[in-house]
């Protein structure tokens, strides 16, 4: 099952990139194993993926800790000050930075640990009031503050648009986010690399790479639908 989904995904990937006249090495995969067990991870990594994203700081700790295979693991939920120094060290990027609080946080962390985490802003392009991110105009002033904390790098940008039933909806939020990440990128500040958009999750990652993502975040497409009553998580 796992084999047959993730080459149904690659292919779409490869689908899209060439309807936006992309190559398919400018979209990286991540593969989204969260609630799902680790035998399916090391299945998938056998499979040749060898990016996988996590949102909760305890699985992802936890998986790290027993994992056998060489994964990179992404953090891709919210991450709560708290939790940060259990992650630093583990996470080859967080993607789901949203206020200086939360970087002073990973700068004292990394700095404790010499070492220097990548990152990316969240932002909540479409104004969702459920969820995490900065605002469009609050993007650029955070990331010149991040820009000074010298254990971390900034490298791009994320965001998890909406649910809808038509990804075509989301096309105007993708293109938007975009249009920042280069706007931003043309700025040259230092300490700065803006070369990762993370956009495109199941239900929209065709139009995502259309407009121009460079990470993909795939969880449902890959390892089929999460339950979390069983899981106990809501
Ligand atoms: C769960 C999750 C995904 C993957 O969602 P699917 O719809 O299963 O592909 C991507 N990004 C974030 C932040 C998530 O929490």
């Amino acid at each position: 099952m796992l084999k047959h989904n993730l080459e149904d995904v690659e292919r779409r990937i490869a689908l899209a990139c060439k309807r936006a006249n992309r190559k398919r090495e400018e979209v990286t995969l991540v593969a989204v194993s969260k609630t799902k067990p680790l035998e399916m991870v090391e299945e998938v990594f056998d499979l040749g993926i060898l990016e996988f994203g996590e949102n909760k700081v305890q699985e992802m700790v936890d998986k790290y800790e027993r994992i056998k295979s060489p994964v990179h693991w992404h953090l891709i939920g919210h991450l709560q000050t708290n939790k940060v120094k259990y992650i630093v060290d583990k996470t080859v990027l967080i993607h789901s930075v949203d206020s200086l609080k939360l970087a002073n946080q990973i700068q004292k962390e990394a700095e404790k640990r010499n070492c220097i985490v990548p990152i990316l802003i969240e932002v909540n392009i479409a104004k969702e009031e459920t969820k995490f991110g900065v605002t469009k105009e609050e993007t650029l002033p955070l990331i010149e503050e991040v820009a000074k904390l010298p254990n971390i790098r900034v490298c791009g940008l994320m965001t998890s648009a909406p649910f809808v039933e038509d990804p075509e909806e989301n096309r105007v939020y993708f293109r938007e986010l975009h249009e920042l990440f280069v706007d931003i990128r043309q700025k040259n500040i230092d300490n700065i690399d803006m070369k990762i958009l993370s956009m495109g999750m199941t239900n929209d990652f065709e139009v995502a790479i259309e407009e121009g993502s460079t990470m993909v975040r795939i969880g449902t497409a890959i390892f089929g639908a999460r339950n979390y009553k069983i899981k106990g998580e809501s």
